[in-house]
């Protein structure tokens, strides 16, 4: 695999990538200690309801977060190309699967009004190992969480590699009850008979296109169409990326019920995001209480 994208540098006040895989193997080192002591840290982004009613939030998306390593440019994707070049994708997913599941029973045991959904990344690679549905059904059970409030989301690109056990691993994962969702979806290039017939259940719009909604353009029309494609095909949408309340306006209008953004809010700990949800106790459902437990 190429490492574009591995490490972002600031040049003439504009993100842009740089090969350097000289320096992918101390950090391949790096993270596989970090891996065994379990120094990562998760962090949670709301998923909220569109429309309205307001913004509600319905689920969190756990994103990996790595701080205290020595070269803090390397952006999120490029610790998980690195995991993946170096055999360690597996243990990684797993280890932020475990902390998700214990973190969302946290956040579900404060805030009981809410039916909460958990969103968790699963590489491509990970997926097409023959004993993965069943290491996923192991780690429910030990934490308890229960599958039909799980969502595993792989991107579209790492779909359309067509492995017949990663197909597999969807159906036994949905048997359980897990929900399957395709991330950054409309780069991927999926063919529309492809995507009828993928075991899948939620559609995340890429964030390139809600990024296109501008008020001083009109509406992309693939947005509409990648609408229209979601209800026609029974699948769940989530826009991604949203930013602003007249993007939110807009993706209302053509029929998206549920969002993600820094518009809302960005991704959290754990502990910072149940302060922020009980600060803003709208976006929970006017009956939340205070938490007095302490965290
Ligand atoms: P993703 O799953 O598509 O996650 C969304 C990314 O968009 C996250 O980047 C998030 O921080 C960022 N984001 C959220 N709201 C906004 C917004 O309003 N505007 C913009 N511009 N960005 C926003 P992050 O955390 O850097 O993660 C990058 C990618 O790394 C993820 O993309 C996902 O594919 C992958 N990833 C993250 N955690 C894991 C993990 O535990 N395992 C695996 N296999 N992949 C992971
Ligand atoms: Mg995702
Ligand atoms: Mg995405
Ligand atoms: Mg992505």
């Amino acid at each position: 695999r190429a490492d574009v994208g591995l490490y972002r540098a600031k040049q003439a006040g504009r993100n842009r990538t740089v090969l350097e895989s000289s320096r992918q193997l101390p950090l391949a080192v790096e993270l596989r200690e970090a891996i065994d002591r379990g120094a990562l840290d998760v962090q949670y982004q709301p998923i909220v309801t569109l429309g309205e009613a307001g913004a509600k939030a319905v689920g969190v998306e756990a994103l990996l977060r790595w701080s205290s390593h020595a070269q803090p440019e390397v952006t999120t994707e490029g610790l998980i190309r690195v995991a993946e070049e170096y055999d360690l994708i597996a243990d990684l997913d797993e280890l932020v699967l475990r902390r998700a599941c214990a973190d969302a029973a946290r956040l579900q045991e404060t805030f009981a009004q809410l039916d909460l959904t958990l969103n968790v990344n699963v590489s491509g690679l990970e997926l097409a190992q023959a004993e993965y549905a069943d290491r996923v059904a192991g780690i429910l059970a030990d934490s308890g969480w229960p599958a039909d409030q799980l969502v595993l989301e792989v991107t579209e690109s790492e779909l359309a590699a067509e492995s017949e056990t990663a197909i597999a691993n969807l159906h036994k994962l949905r048997e359980r009850g897990v929900r399957i969702a395709i991330d950054d979806f409309g780069t991927g290039y999926s063919s529309l008979s492809r995507l009828a017939t993928l075991p899948s259940d939620i559609l995340k719009v890429d964030q390139s296109f809600v990024a296109s909604i501008r008020s001083d353009s009109p509406a992309p029309p693939l947005l509409g169409v990648i609408a229209a494609l979601s209800k026609s095909l029974d699948l769940q949408v989530i826009a991604e990326g949203v930013e602003t309340e007249y993007q939110a306006a807009v993706l209302t209008e053509l029929g998206f019920a549920l969002a993600q953004g820094y518009h809302y809010s960005d991704s959290q700990p754990v502990t910072e995001l149940i302060n922020d949800l009980n600060e803003r106790s709208g976006l929970v459902g006017a009956s939340s209480e205070p938490s007095t437990n302490g965290w």
